[in-house]
Protein backbone atom coordinates (compact mmCIF):
# COMPACT_ATOMS: atom_id res chain seq x y z
CA UNK A 1 0.00 0.00 0.00
CA UNK A 2 1.27 3.22 -1.17
CA UNK A 3 0.32 6.25 1.87
CA UNK A 4 -0.50 9.48 0.87
CA UNK A 5 1.21 10.91 3.84
CA UNK A 6 3.78 9.56 6.31
CA UNK A 7 3.81 10.72 8.98
CA UNK A 8 7.17 9.69 11.84
CA UNK A 9 6.24 10.46 15.57
CA UNK A 10 2.94 10.30 16.76
CA UNK A 11 2.85 12.63 19.96
CA UNK A 12 1.51 16.41 20.03
CA UNK A 13 2.61 17.18 16.39
CA UNK A 14 2.46 13.89 14.57
CA UNK A 15 -0.97 13.21 15.75
CA UNK A 16 -2.44 16.96 15.05
CA UNK A 17 -0.79 16.71 11.82
CA UNK A 18 -2.64 13.31 10.77
CA UNK A 19 -5.74 14.49 12.34
CA UNK A 20 -6.13 17.43 9.58
CA UNK A 21 -5.14 14.93 6.84
CA UNK A 22 -7.69 11.99 8.15
CA UNK A 23 -10.55 14.65 8.05
CA UNK A 24 -9.10 15.57 4.24
CA UNK A 25 -9.62 11.59 3.68
CA UNK A 26 -6.37 10.82 2.96
CA UNK A 27 -4.67 7.77 3.45
CA UNK A 28 -1.97 8.59 6.53
CA UNK A 29 0.30 6.43 8.00
CA UNK A 30 1.62 7.20 11.78
CA UNK A 31 4.86 5.61 13.07
CA UNK A 32 6.01 5.83 16.31
CA UNK A 33 8.46 4.69 18.70
CA UNK A 34 6.28 5.55 22.05
CA UNK A 35 9.11 7.81 23.63
CA UNK A 36 7.93 11.42 23.91
CA UNK A 37 10.04 13.91 25.52
CA UNK A 38 7.63 14.69 28.55
CA UNK A 39 7.40 10.90 29.14
CA UNK A 40 9.41 11.86 32.73
CA UNK A 41 6.72 13.83 33.90
CA UNK A 42 3.54 12.64 35.98
CA UNK A 43 1.68 15.64 34.71
CA UNK A 44 1.42 18.07 31.82
CA UNK A 45 0.51 21.61 32.14
CA UNK A 46 -1.06 24.45 30.24
CA UNK A 47 -2.23 22.56 27.53
CA UNK A 48 -5.41 23.84 26.52
CA UNK A 49 -8.29 21.65 28.40
CA UNK A 50 -6.04 19.13 29.65
CA UNK A 51 -3.69 20.81 32.45
CA UNK A 52 -2.46 18.52 34.61
CA UNK A 53 -3.28 15.25 32.33
CA UNK A 54 -0.43 12.81 32.42
CA UNK A 55 1.04 13.20 29.21
CA UNK A 56 0.28 9.39 27.86
CA UNK A 57 -3.17 9.34 28.60
CA UNK A 58 -3.01 12.67 26.74
CA UNK A 59 -1.50 11.35 23.62
CA UNK A 60 -3.55 7.80 23.91
CA UNK A 61 -6.83 9.70 23.85
CA UNK A 62 -5.55 11.69 21.03
CA UNK A 63 -4.41 8.55 18.82
CA UNK A 64 -8.00 6.85 19.74
CA UNK A 65 -9.49 9.69 18.16
CA UNK A 66 -7.30 10.01 15.17
CA UNK A 67 -7.36 6.18 14.58
CA UNK A 68 -11.27 6.75 14.68
CA UNK A 69 -11.14 8.00 11.32
CA UNK A 70 -10.68 4.68 8.84
CA UNK A 71 -7.81 6.08 6.00
CA UNK A 72 -5.28 6.33 9.59
CA UNK A 73 -2.79 3.33 10.04
CA UNK A 74 -0.50 3.33 12.83
CA UNK A 75 2.38 1.55 13.04
CA UNK A 76 4.28 0.78 16.36
CA UNK A 77 8.04 1.22 16.03
CA UNK A 78 11.24 2.90 15.07
CA UNK A 79 11.84 4.33 11.24
CA UNK A 80 15.06 4.03 10.61
CA UNK A 81 16.15 5.09 7.05
CA UNK A 82 14.50 7.43 5.23
CA UNK A 83 14.60 7.99 1.04
CA UNK A 84 13.32 9.36 -2.26
CA UNK A 85 11.87 6.25 -4.24
CA UNK A 86 12.41 8.37 -7.29
CA UNK A 87 8.84 8.50 -8.13
CA UNK A 88 8.62 11.55 -6.31
CA UNK A 89 8.07 10.12 -3.19
CA UNK A 90 9.42 8.49 -0.44
CA UNK A 91 10.11 4.87 1.07
CA UNK A 92 10.90 4.46 5.08
CA UNK A 93 12.21 1.52 6.37
CA UNK A 94 11.56 0.47 9.97
CA UNK A 95 13.52 -1.64 12.67
CA UNK A 96 12.91 -5.07 12.57
CA UNK A 97 10.14 -5.17 9.89
CA UNK A 98 11.56 -6.40 6.15
CA UNK A 99 8.97 -4.79 4.02
CA UNK A 100 9.55 -0.75 3.69
CA UNK A 101 6.56 1.60 3.84
CA UNK A 102 6.34 3.92 0.82
CA UNK A 103 3.86 7.55 0.53
CA UNK A 104 3.90 10.58 -1.55
CA UNK A 105 4.92 13.02 1.34
CA UNK A 106 6.70 12.28 4.33
CA UNK A 107 6.62 14.53 7.63
CA UNK A 108 9.06 14.44 10.18
CA UNK A 109 7.61 15.08 14.17
CA UNK A 110 10.28 12.70 15.86
CA UNK A 111 10.94 15.44 18.52
CA UNK A 112 13.77 15.93 20.08
CA UNK A 113 15.14 14.20 23.40
CA UNK A 114 16.84 15.60 26.16
CA UNK A 115 20.78 15.34 27.05
CA UNK A 116 21.23 16.06 30.92
CA UNK A 117 24.06 17.59 32.73
CA UNK A 118 26.51 14.55 34.23
CA UNK A 119 25.90 15.46 38.10
CA UNK A 120 24.79 12.70 40.81
CA UNK A 121 21.23 12.76 41.17
CA UNK A 122 19.92 14.53 37.78
CA UNK A 123 18.78 11.65 35.72
CA UNK A 124 16.28 10.04 38.84
CA UNK A 125 14.72 13.55 39.04
CA UNK A 126 14.43 14.71 35.45
CA UNK A 127 10.55 16.07 35.16
CA UNK A 128 9.81 15.86 39.21
CA UNK A 129 12.20 17.76 41.09
CA UNK A 130 14.84 18.45 38.40
CA UNK A 131 13.24 21.12 35.65
CA UNK A 132 13.41 22.90 32.59
CA UNK A 133 10.45 25.27 32.11
CA UNK A 134 8.84 27.30 34.95
CA UNK A 135 5.56 27.51 32.56
CA UNK A 136 5.21 23.75 32.45
CA UNK A 137 5.88 23.07 36.02
CA UNK A 138 7.00 26.07 37.81
CA UNK A 139 3.16 26.60 39.71
CA UNK A 140 3.44 23.11 41.48
CA UNK A 141 7.03 24.90 43.41
CA UNK A 142 5.59 27.93 43.83
CA UNK A 143 6.74 29.78 47.25
CA UNK A 144 9.58 26.22 47.34
CA UNK A 145 13.12 26.71 47.38
CA UNK A 146 14.02 26.77 43.92
CA UNK A 147 17.85 26.36 42.65
CA UNK A 148 19.19 27.55 38.57
CA UNK A 149 22.28 25.52 37.41
CA UNK A 150 24.20 28.20 35.63
CA UNK A 151 25.79 26.53 32.45
CA UNK A 152 26.26 28.04 29.17
CA UNK A 153 24.70 29.32 26.81
CA UNK A 154 21.65 30.26 29.44
CA UNK A 155 22.51 33.36 30.81
CA UNK A 156 22.70 33.50 34.33
CA UNK A 157 19.94 36.19 34.28
CA UNK A 158 17.56 33.51 33.93
CA UNK A 159 17.58 32.80 37.45
CA UNK A 160 15.48 36.72 37.57
CA UNK A 161 12.58 34.56 35.14
CA UNK A 162 12.46 31.34 38.33
CA UNK A 163 12.36 34.18 41.06
CA UNK A 164 8.81 34.54 39.78
CA UNK A 165 7.88 31.54 41.89
CA UNK A 166 9.93 31.81 44.66
CA UNK A 167 12.96 32.07 46.27
CA UNK A 168 15.97 31.40 44.33
CA UNK A 169 19.85 30.59 44.26
CA UNK A 170 21.79 30.18 41.34
CA UNK A 171 24.51 27.89 41.30
CA UNK A 172 26.94 28.76 39.01
CA UNK A 173 29.06 25.37 39.63
CA UNK A 174 32.45 26.60 39.14
CA UNK A 175 31.93 29.73 36.72
CA UNK A 176 32.18 32.43 39.17
CA UNK A 177 33.28 34.70 36.24
CA UNK A 178 29.95 34.46 34.32
CA UNK A 179 28.17 37.13 36.36
CA UNK A 180 29.64 40.39 35.55
CA UNK A 181 29.16 43.60 37.97
CA UNK A 182 25.73 44.85 36.47
CA UNK A 183 23.97 41.31 36.52
CA UNK A 184 24.73 40.34 39.83
CA UNK A 185 23.52 43.43 40.98
CA UNK A 186 20.26 42.71 39.53
CA UNK A 187 19.95 39.12 40.99
CA UNK A 188 20.83 40.62 44.25
CA UNK A 189 18.15 43.40 43.49
CA UNK A 190 15.61 41.00 43.30
CA UNK A 191 17.11 38.79 46.27
CA UNK A 192 18.60 35.60 44.13
CA UNK A 193 21.32 34.00 46.09
CA UNK A 194 24.51 33.68 44.29
CA UNK A 195 26.55 30.23 44.91
CA UNK A 196 30.03 30.01 43.62
CA UNK A 197 30.71 26.48 44.35
CA UNK A 198 30.68 23.78 42.12
CA UNK A 199 28.29 21.30 41.91
CA UNK A 200 28.74 17.45 42.91
CA UNK A 201 25.42 15.76 43.69
CA UNK A 202 21.61 16.30 43.62
CA UNK A 203 20.33 14.17 47.09
CA UNK A 204 17.07 13.48 49.08
CA UNK A 205 14.68 10.29 48.51
CA UNK A 206 14.48 10.47 44.45
CA UNK A 207 12.57 11.80 42.72
CA UNK A 208 12.07 14.54 45.00
CA UNK A 209 15.03 17.03 45.67
CA UNK A 210 16.10 17.68 49.19
CA UNK A 211 19.11 19.52 48.41
CA UNK A 212 22.23 20.54 46.50
CA UNK A 213 25.59 19.28 47.36
CA UNK A 214 28.80 21.62 46.78
CA UNK A 215 32.05 20.51 46.70
CA UNK A 216 33.10 22.22 50.02
CA UNK A 217 30.99 19.55 51.72
CA UNK A 218 28.00 21.84 52.12
CA UNK A 219 24.11 20.65 51.26
CA UNK A 220 22.03 23.76 50.64
CA UNK A 221 18.32 22.78 50.75
CA UNK A 222 16.74 23.29 47.40
CA UNK A 223 13.00 21.82 46.22
CA UNK A 224 13.54 21.78 42.93
CA UNK A 225 16.51 22.68 40.60
CA UNK A 226 16.12 24.22 36.66
CA UNK A 227 18.52 22.95 34.19
CA UNK A 228 19.11 23.67 30.64
CA UNK A 229 19.39 20.51 29.14
CA UNK A 230 21.04 19.49 25.55
CA UNK A 231 17.89 18.98 22.95
CA UNK A 232 19.56 16.57 20.37
CA UNK A 233 17.09 15.13 17.49
CA UNK A 234 15.04 12.21 18.29
CA UNK A 235 16.31 10.39 15.07
CA UNK A 236 18.90 10.86 12.12
CA UNK A 237 16.37 10.66 9.24
CA UNK A 238 16.23 14.50 8.58
CA UNK A 239 20.05 14.48 7.88
CA UNK A 240 19.56 11.17 5.84
CA UNK A 241 17.03 12.92 3.56
CA UNK A 242 19.14 16.16 3.23
CA UNK A 243 17.08 18.12 5.30
CA UNK A 244 19.01 21.33 6.02
CA UNK A 245 19.16 21.76 9.66
CA UNK A 246 19.99 25.26 11.64
CA UNK A 247 21.09 25.86 15.12
CA UNK A 248 18.28 27.19 17.01
CA UNK A 249 18.29 28.81 20.51
CA UNK A 250 17.64 25.91 22.22
CA UNK A 251 19.42 23.24 19.66
CA UNK A 252 19.06 21.75 16.38
CA UNK A 253 15.71 23.03 14.04
CA UNK A 254 14.77 20.99 10.73
CA UNK A 255 15.10 23.97 8.47
CA UNK A 256 11.41 24.36 7.67
CA UNK A 257 8.96 27.89 5.67
CA UNK A 258 6.13 29.22 6.81
CA UNK A 259 4.24 26.01 5.92
CA UNK A 260 6.00 23.61 7.22
CA UNK A 261 7.71 22.14 4.22
CA UNK A 262 11.77 21.76 4.72
CA UNK A 263 14.46 22.33 2.44
CA UNK A 264 13.72 18.93 0.65
CA UNK A 265 10.80 18.52 -1.68
CA UNK A 266 7.59 16.45 -0.46
CA UNK A 267 9.18 16.65 3.10
CA UNK A 268 7.78 18.31 6.07
CA UNK A 269 8.64 19.06 9.75
CA UNK A 270 6.51 19.91 12.90
CA UNK A 271 7.14 20.03 16.47
CA UNK A 272 10.12 20.54 18.91
CA UNK A 273 12.82 19.50 15.90
CA UNK A 274 11.17 22.40 13.57
CA UNK A 275 10.36 25.34 16.03
CA UNK A 276 11.86 27.04 18.82
CA UNK A 277 10.16 27.79 22.39
CA UNK A 278 8.77 24.57 22.53
CA UNK A 279 5.78 23.25 24.59
CA UNK A 280 3.23 20.61 23.76
CA UNK A 281 0.25 23.30 22.38
CA UNK A 282 3.15 24.87 20.03
CA UNK A 283 4.07 21.16 18.82
CA UNK A 284 0.17 20.54 18.20
CA UNK A 285 -0.23 23.99 16.70
CA UNK A 286 2.91 23.23 14.33
CA UNK A 287 1.41 19.54 13.55
CA UNK A 288 -2.18 21.35 12.04
CA UNK A 289 0.02 23.45 10.22
CA UNK A 290 1.87 21.05 8.85
CA UNK A 291 -0.93 18.15 8.32
CA UNK A 292 -2.50 21.44 6.32
CA UNK A 293 0.25 21.77 4.12
CA UNK A 294 0.81 18.06 3.26
CA UNK A 295 -2.95 18.13 2.19
CA UNK A 296 -2.75 21.43 0.04
CA UNK A 297 0.41 19.76 -1.51
CA UNK A 298 -0.97 16.77 -2.56
CA UNK A 299 -3.64 18.86 -4.30
CA UNK A 300 -1.81 21.59 -5.68
CA UNK A 301 1.64 20.19 -5.60
CA UNK A 302 4.54 20.16 -3.28
C1 LIG B 1 10.40 16.81 31.45
C2 LIG B 1 9.53 17.56 30.47
C3 LIG B 1 8.30 18.05 30.85
C4 LIG B 1 7.51 18.75 29.97
N1 LIG B 1 6.32 19.24 30.40
C5 LIG B 1 5.55 19.95 29.57
C6 LIG B 1 4.32 20.50 30.04
O1 LIG B 1 3.94 20.36 31.21
N2 LIG B 1 3.57 21.23 29.17
C7 LIG B 1 3.97 21.44 27.88
O2 LIG B 1 3.25 22.10 27.13
N3 LIG B 1 5.13 20.91 27.41
C8 LIG B 1 5.93 20.18 28.22
N4 LIG B 1 7.11 19.67 27.76
C9 LIG B 1 7.48 19.86 26.35
C10 LIG B 1 6.81 18.78 25.47
O3 LIG B 1 7.19 17.51 25.95
C11 LIG B 1 7.22 18.90 24.00
O4 LIG B 1 7.15 20.24 23.56
C12 LIG B 1 6.32 18.02 23.13
O5 LIG B 1 6.35 16.68 23.59
C13 LIG B 1 6.79 18.06 21.68
O6 LIG B 1 5.93 17.29 20.89
P1 LIG B 1 6.47 16.58 19.58
O7 LIG B 1 5.28 15.88 19.01
O8 LIG B 1 7.21 17.54 18.73
O9 LIG B 1 7.56 15.51 20.07
P2 LIG B 1 7.42 14.35 21.14
O10 LIG B 1 6.29 14.56 22.03
O11 LIG B 1 8.78 14.21 21.76
O12 LIG B 1 7.10 13.06 20.27
C14 LIG B 1 7.95 12.55 19.30
C15 LIG B 1 7.50 11.13 19.02
O13 LIG B 1 8.26 10.61 17.90
C16 LIG B 1 8.70 9.30 18.23
N5 LIG B 1 9.89 8.98 17.44
C17 LIG B 1 11.14 9.46 17.59
N6 LIG B 1 11.96 8.92 16.66
C18 LIG B 1 11.19 8.07 15.93
C19 LIG B 1 11.47 7.20 14.86
N7 LIG B 1 12.68 7.11 14.32
N8 LIG B 1 10.46 6.43 14.36
C20 LIG B 1 9.20 6.52 14.91
N9 LIG B 1 8.89 7.34 15.94
C21 LIG B 1 9.88 8.10 16.43
C22 LIG B 1 8.98 9.36 19.72
O14 LIG B 1 9.03 8.05 20.26
C23 LIG B 1 7.80 10.20 20.20
O15 LIG B 1 6.68 9.39 20.49
C24 LIG B 1 7.94 18.97 28.64
C25 LIG B 1 9.20 18.48 28.23
C26 LIG B 1 9.99 17.80 29.14
C27 LIG B 1 11.34 17.31 28.70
Amino acid sequence: MRYDALVVGGSFAGLSAAMQLARARKKVCVVDAGAPRNRFTAQSHGFFGQDGVPPLQMIAQARAKVLAYPSVTFVEGSAVAAKADGAGGFTVSLQGRDAPLSADRLLLAFGVQDGLPDIDGVRERWGTSVLHCPYCHGYEFSDRRLGVLFAAPMPPDHALLIAEWGPTTLFLNGNADAVDGETRQKLQSRGVTIEPGRVVGLEGSAPDLAGVRIDDGRLLPIDALYVAPQPRMGSPLAEQLGCAIDDGPFGPMVRTDAFKATTVPGVYAAGDIAMPFQNATRASSDGVLAGVAVHRSLVFGA
